[in-house]
């Protein structure tokens, strides 16, 4: 089902490589139907033509078809055509991320049904193989936190804002110009591809009843080229985050937004459109996976894994373990505790910290490092006058506070918009703590 990005490498690697391949994994797997949208596009695979119908139905009805994959995106038709697969008895693997994270109590209620396999190593981080590492390899482990980069063209973008100083306008147009970001980035850089990602994450590593709708999220446009300086300057690197974490109170934590990544946190390092998921467990401690979380062949390698292993279990007769979710609660937001970076716009006059300071403390809110940049020219000119006719110059204070409440950093923020002497918030950035 699909041959765009993913399905046409998927199918090339078929069509080209199945001899190796049967050599290598002990089994034989024949490309049968290409299920597509339209008949008449050129596809760039030699040989795909004679195996394409637009006719998804019939292919899931096919008796002569053992596993069907799903490549093509979204809801419609894929839901149904992913169930009618799996109650008819046939393992599905699939890489679709929204579907999966929006209806994948049902699909694996199904797959668990008919005693068939339903995989999903493609549907976060691409080519990583992440799904399998936490299903089998951690199968037992206790896993306290999931931390991610699961979003290539969110990583691409700050890391060249980081690099070359450009604005976020300036990297978001850059990626689309390079094919990493789509002319409609929105999924990408307001963070829905991985608030998706994050709730299969909760589902795989913690067991958890979580879909899409239940992630905190928060996206990356917000992020300046000031930010990314002040993170170079104190020493962290702005990320968008994934984040599964439990906690004492046995709550679970989703959320996705922007985090100062400290420089010497694995993760900080993970540039460009690479993905990589960081995992802390009890007895593992803690662990990497690094990789292209993203493009046709390394999306579509993933899709092959798991494609010889539906394959070898229909072989042996065995379904791989159902993925068992259970109701968790789910961390409100505001119960969030860490160390936050916060920009503020100023006006340059005395008494300002005093103000802020009380602020912060009456909503214990705790300062680790202030910095205060120069004035910046271009709001300088052109702000507000003072009773003596003087300009006013604007100035932008920096703080990194030690660990708060969110929900009092939140009412911190409230009564700071409502000082005269603030004349804007810059961001508000999570820091990622041990
Ligand atoms: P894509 O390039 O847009 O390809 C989608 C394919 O599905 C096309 O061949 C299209 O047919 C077919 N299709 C769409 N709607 C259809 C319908 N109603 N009936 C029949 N066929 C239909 O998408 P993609 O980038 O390959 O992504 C496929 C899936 O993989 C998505 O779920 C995506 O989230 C996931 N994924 C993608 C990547 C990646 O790097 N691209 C990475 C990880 C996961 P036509 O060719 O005729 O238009």
């Amino acid at each position: 089902m699909g041959c765009g990005n993913v399905g046409s490498a998927l199918a090339r690697l078929l069509l080209t490589d199945a001899k190796r391949i049967a050599e290598r994994t002990g089994v034989t797997l024949e490309l049968v139907r290409v299920a597509v949208r339209s008949a008449t596009k050129e596809r760039d695979v030699p040989g795909v033509e004679r195996l394409i119908t637009t006719d998804g139905p019939s292919v899931v009805r096919d008796p002569t078809i053992d596993v069907v994959v799903e490549v093509m995106g979204g809801i419609s038709p894929a839901r149904d055509l992913v169930l009618a697969a799996l109650r008819s008895g046939k393992p599905v693997v699939s890489a679709n991320k929204e579907l999966l994270a929006n209806h994948g109590g049902e699909l694996w209620d199904a797959a668990s049904a008919a005693g068939v396999d339903l995989l999903f190593e493609a549907s976060v981080a691409g080519g990583v193989p992440l799904i399998r590492a936490l299903r089998e390899s951690l199968a037992g482990e206790r896993i306290h936190r999931v931390m991610g980069i699961v979003n290539g063209t969110t990583n691409y973008i700050l890391t060249r804002m980081a690099a070359s100083g450009a604005t976020y306008q300036e990297a978001l147009a850059e990626a689309q110009g390079l094919g990493f970001a789509e002319r409609d980035p929105t999924a990408d850089v307001e963070g829905y591809d991985a608030a998706a990602k994050a709730a299969i994450l909760a589902n795989v590593a913690f067991g958890a009843k979580v879909v899409a709708g239940d992630v905190y999220r928060e996206g990356i446009a917000h992020i300046s080229g000031q930010d990314i300086e002040a993170a170079q300057r104190l020493g962290f690197v702005i990320k968008l985050l994934a984040v599964v974490e439990t906690g004492e109170d046995g709550a679970l934590g989703v959320r996705v937004h922007p985090a100062m990544v400290p420089r010497a946190h694995p993760l900080a390092s993970v540039s460009d459109s690479f993905n990589a998921v960081f995992i802390e467990g009890d007895a593992v401690g803690q662990l990497m996976l690094l990789g292209r979380g993203a493009g046709g062949p390394p999306t579509a390698s993933a899709v092959l894994g798991d494609l010889v292993d539906a394959a070898h279990n229909l072989t042996v007769k065995g379904a791989a373990r159902k993925l068992e979710l259970r109701a968790v609660p789910i961390r409100p937001i505001d119960d969030l505790r860490c160390a936050y970076y916060l920009s503020l716009f100023v006006a340059d006059r005395s008494g300002v910290l005093a103000a802020i300071a009380g602020a912060l403390g009456r909503h214990d809110v705790s300062v680790r490092s202030m910095e205060q940049d120069a004035p910046e020219p271009e709001t300088s000119v052109g702000g507000p006058v003072r009773p003596d006719g003087a300009l006013e110059h604007e100035a932008h204070l920096v703080f990194v506070t030690h660990p708060a409440y969110e929900r009092d950093m939140q009412a911190c923020l409230h009564e700071l918009r409502r000082l005269d002497t603030v004349r804007r918030i810059g961001s508000l950035v999570r820091v990622v703590g041990p």
